[in-house]
């Protein structure tokens, strides 16, 4: 069993139900069990300001799927969600995104992990530091609690809890 790190994101059709009903759904993919997962959080969005603040959680999973089926578990739960992209950085219905895989590197055409945003993102640093604050980030094995002061002031700023049991 690998340990995977889930990102999920919504800012479109009751955000807060989609991610909440996302997080259910993780128990459903074949061969992994979700063993944490985050409060969900209230983030400014990234890119365009003219729309709606994004709901987030991050998602500790056990699985036996290969990062590349995990995917594909994710984007039917994702298609499930009738995702709606109008475009780059742009609203969203759900939005799910392996951030890490155990401590694979990889760079496809389909699959970057470490997730390459990871570590400029509020949304996915501070709710992973909730569940994990041991959290090591691979390959530099570098402590996860070590990059918050890099994080853009602002956004940190913007970050709030909503929900404390998704
Ligand atoms: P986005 O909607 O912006 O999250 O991009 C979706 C696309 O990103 C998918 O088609 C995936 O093939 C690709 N992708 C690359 N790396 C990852 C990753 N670590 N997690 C999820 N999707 C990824």
């Amino acid at each position: 069993m690998t340990e995977a790190i889930i990102g999920l994101g919504s800012n479109l059709e009751h955000p807060e139900e989609q991610v909440r009903t996302a997080c259910r759904e993780l128990c459903g993919i074949p061969g992994t069990v979700p063993v944490r997962i985050s409060s969900l959080y209230s983030s400014v969005p990234v890119g365009p300001q003219d729309q709606p603040d994004f709901v987030n959680a991050v998602a500790l999973l056990r699985t036996e799927l290969t990062p590349e089926l995990l995917l594909d578990a994710l984007q039917d739960i994702e298609n499930r969600h009738r995702r709606v992209r109008m475009r780059h950085w742009g609203p969203r219905t759900l939005d799910l995104d392996i951030l890490f895989f155990g401590s694979t590197v990889m760079d496809t055409a389909r699959l970057r992990i470490p997730h390459p945003e990871f570590r400029n993102r509020v949304f996915t640093v501070i709710p992973l530091l909730e569940i994990l604050p041991d959290f090591r980030i691979p390959p530099e094995n570098i402590p996860l609690r070590d990059i918050v002061g890099s994080l853009p002031s602002r956004d940190l700023e913007a970050l709030s809890i909503i929900r404390k049991n998704p």
